[in-house]
């Protein structure tokens, strides 16, 4: 027998037994068994527990079998399911099939930056992207990079953006950088999402240089107040306000804009979805004339976290922007994952998507989709009845946003509610008002949960309510 070092043998022994991963595994079974019907937020005592993890940093190897029922003793208990019953954020759950590819591919624990790192990584990215120009019905051409959500596919596309309109003006920004370049408008609207404004400090631009046009009371853009558009203009755009699910008029904007010679982005995080969709579709009409788009798996499309995705229509300034040169586009060699993402080194974040695409077909997306919008209707329609609460939204897609007299009791119905742990919705600004934010982004959310979360927020106002008179 070869020789090896306590640690080494220990692990060793490890890999052979399995009893490890077996472990894990019944932990995580024990934890789907109640996933779907359980608290909705943990408990106090499951929070208090939290403490068992705060030690010194072990001297010593320690008992991998002990490490793991440690994890599932106190850590499970505190997480928080995004199942049925919760709206909050826009956090989606996650498809079965999609889940288990993703295990599976957690044990094959592939590098996706090369082809000869994981063949079949490459191969799933290619198809994939195919998969998805055909779905949102974009060129052929489109290229897709599997990035970690939509705050990393704003920047990669922004990247792209400055390459670009750098480039129409003899600038080779990857070369001669930023300082001195010829200035590039960013023009976008006062509902833009915080991940792009993140985006436009990150790539350079200053938050200080955006042109920012007047939204209506929906949060969409007012296309006739948009300034002259030119050659030198990002224009960014949003399928699905973070609030209200509204959608900017692409169709009134993008075309003209294009021609004009401006780069247009379109974040759309949770709402290009509905683009993929027969009955949705109408919401982002138009959008095939902008230049990149991004859109995360792990929102509406349920595929599980750390699953965003950059679509750009065009490939030399993306890979430009992103990889050290685009000479592999000319030199016809592979298309290699890295070249598309800004990280190198990234997990097989793709399996998963293509899980998800393969398990629901054309048909399911859309009625997964579709089927949240009506849940989204079903709970505005519930809570439109309800005493105390008023649907300040139309419910375009599968946000809906309440609140009640004031902003103080908004918020603290909203601690009632999730208090209550029944379902669980966050709260957000609108219009200047506090709100209850109520996100359907879940396969999993039958007309069953949204009755209960329904009669769960009225159970909420009238306890406040009654505390308030208790107290007054
Ligand atoms: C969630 C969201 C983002 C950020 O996406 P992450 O996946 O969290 O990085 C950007 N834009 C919109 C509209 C969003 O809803």
């Amino acid at each position: 027998m070869n020789k090896k070092n306590t640690l080494q043998a220990a692990m060793f022994a490890e890999m052979q037994s399995k009893n490890l991963f077996r472990k894990a595994k019944n932990h995580a079974f024990d934890y789907l068994e109640g996933a779907f019907d359980r608290n909705i937020f943990p408990t106090e005592t499951a929070l208090k527990n939290l403490e068992k993890f705060e030690e010194p940093m072990p001297q010593e190897a320690g008992n991998g079998e002990a490490i793991i029922d440690l994890l599932h003793e106190y850590g499970t208990p505190a997480t928080v399911p995004y199942n049925g019953r919760y709206f909050g954020f826009v956090n989606g759950s996650m498809i079965p099939t999609s889940l288990a590819a993703k295990n599976l591919s957690i044990y094959w624990d592939q590098n996706a930056a090369m082809q000869v790192m994981s063949p079949i990584t490459a191969k799933l990215e290619i198809v994939v992207q195919n998969w998805l120009n055909e779905l949102f019905g974009l060129p052929k051409h489109t290229v897709a990079g599997f990035v970690s959500g939509t705050s990393m596919a704003n920047l990669a596309a922004l990247t792209a953006a400055r390459f670009r309109l750098l480039k129409n003006k003899g600038w080779d920004v990857t070369e001669q950088g930023l300082f001195g370049a010829p200035k590039i408008r960013v023009v976008t609207h006062t509902h833009i999402h915080s991940s792009i404004l993140k985006a436009i400090s990150l790539a350079g631009f200053g938050k200080g240089n955006i042109e920012s046009v007047d939204c209506d009371e929906h949060g969409r853009i007012i296309p006739e107040n948009l300034p002259a558009l030119d050659d030198s203009t990002l224009l960014i755009l949003q399928a699905g306000n973070v609030n209200s699910g509204a959608y900017d008029n692409f169709d009134a904007i993008c075309k003209t804009a294009k021609e004009k010679g401006a780069w247009i982005h379109i974040d759309g995080a949770f709402g290009l979805w509905a683009g993929a969709t027969k009955r949705l579709k109408h919401l982002t009409k138009g959008f095939e004339h902008a230049h990149s788009y991004a859109v995360d798996g792990h929102k509406t499309l349920n595929t599980p976290y750390d699953s965003g995705i950059i679509l750009c229509q065009d490939e030399e300034a993306l890979v430009s922007a992103l990889h050290t040169s685009a000479s592999y586009l000319e030199s016809n060699q592979q298309r290699e994952g890295m070249y598309y993402t800004p990280e190198m080194s990234k997990r097989a974040r793709v399996v998963e998507i293509w899980a998800a695409l393969k398990y629901l077909g054309k048909d399911g997306v859309d009625e997964m989709i579709f089927e949240m919008h009506e849940r989204a209707k079903e709970f505005a329609a519930g809570l439109a009845k309800t005493d105390g609460f008023e649907v300040l939204n139309e419910v375009v897609y599968n946000q809906v946003i309440v609140q009640c007299e004031s902003d103080e009791l908004t918020l603290a119905v909203m601690d009632k509610i999730q208090e209550l742990r029944e379902c669980w919705a966050g709260g957000s600004v609108w219009n200047g008002r506090k709100v209850i934010r109520i996100s359907v982004c879940s396969w999993a959310t039958t007309s069953e949960d949204i009755q209960r979360s329904v009669a769960s927020f009225e159970k909420a106002y009238q306890l406040v309510i009654g505390q308030l008179t208790a107290i007054g």
